[in-house]
């Protein structure tokens, strides 16, 4: 396992937030975080068949273009009755055809209409991949585990959070507090996995 030997690193990602996010984890590691929009990186075409393919190819895709080592992620909600769809498709599942936009209220009420089974578990899965310019890539998964509810609870979160309830709770992700989910989350479970592993 290489560990990290930088104190900058790009974030593979075009998307504020998530850049937002992913600076602070990292602040208390005096890592530095740069972003793939403030490089000017083009955005690879996520082809892969598995949210470690796709964070592999966004992360060494980043590295090989700015010399840096770069760190990216993908995730989304796998519901087995459903085959594991959404899957890595989960961002693409909610575009509503009537408007072209994402809209997760269509997105539930899609999963919510396709799930004929009594099987209701679902997981957020998170992959994170580091690969430096050499072309060397450390990846970790994390997981959470529940069950999708009907109707959909709370407005906090993003995405399938009202619809998405964590074993152990009786509330949803989109009625937990911010800083409860991040606790429990996939990207919080991958994040534990990555640090431990490559940051001493
Ligand atoms: P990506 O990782 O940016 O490709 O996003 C994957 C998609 O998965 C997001 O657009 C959301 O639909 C879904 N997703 C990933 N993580 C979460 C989460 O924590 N809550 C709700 N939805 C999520």
């Amino acid at each position: 396992m290489r560990k990290l030997d930088a104190d900058k690193l790009v974030v593979a990602s075009h998307n504020a937030g998530k850049v937002r996010e992913i600076s602070a984890l990292m602040l208390p590691f005096g890592v530095e975080t740069l972003s793939a929009a403030d490089l000017n990186l083009p955005e690879p075409v996520e082809d892969g068949e598995t949210f470690i393919a796709n964070a592999e190819l966004k992360a060494r895709s980043a590295a090989e273009k700015s010399g840096f080592v770069a760190l990216a992620d993908d995730s989304g909600l796998v519901v087995p009755a459903l085959g594991g769809r959404p899957g890595i498709h989960s961002a693409r599942w909610a575009i509503n055809p009537a408007t072209g936009a994402r809209d997760f209220a269509y997105g539930m009420q899609k999963l919510e209409d396709e799930l004929a089974a009594d099987d209701r578990t679902a997981y957020f899965a998170c992959a994170l991949s580091l690969a430096w310019p050499d072309g060397h890539v450390e990846s970790f998964e994390g997981r959470v585990n529940g069950t999708l509810v009907w109707p959909i609870r709370g407005g906090n979160g993003f995405g399938y959070d009202p619809m998405f309830q964590a074993d152990g709770y009786d509330i949803t992700f989109g009625e937990m507090d911010a800083s409860e989910k991040h606790n429990i989350s996939h990207r919080a479970n991958a994040f534990k996995k990555l640090i431990h592993a490559c940051f001493s």
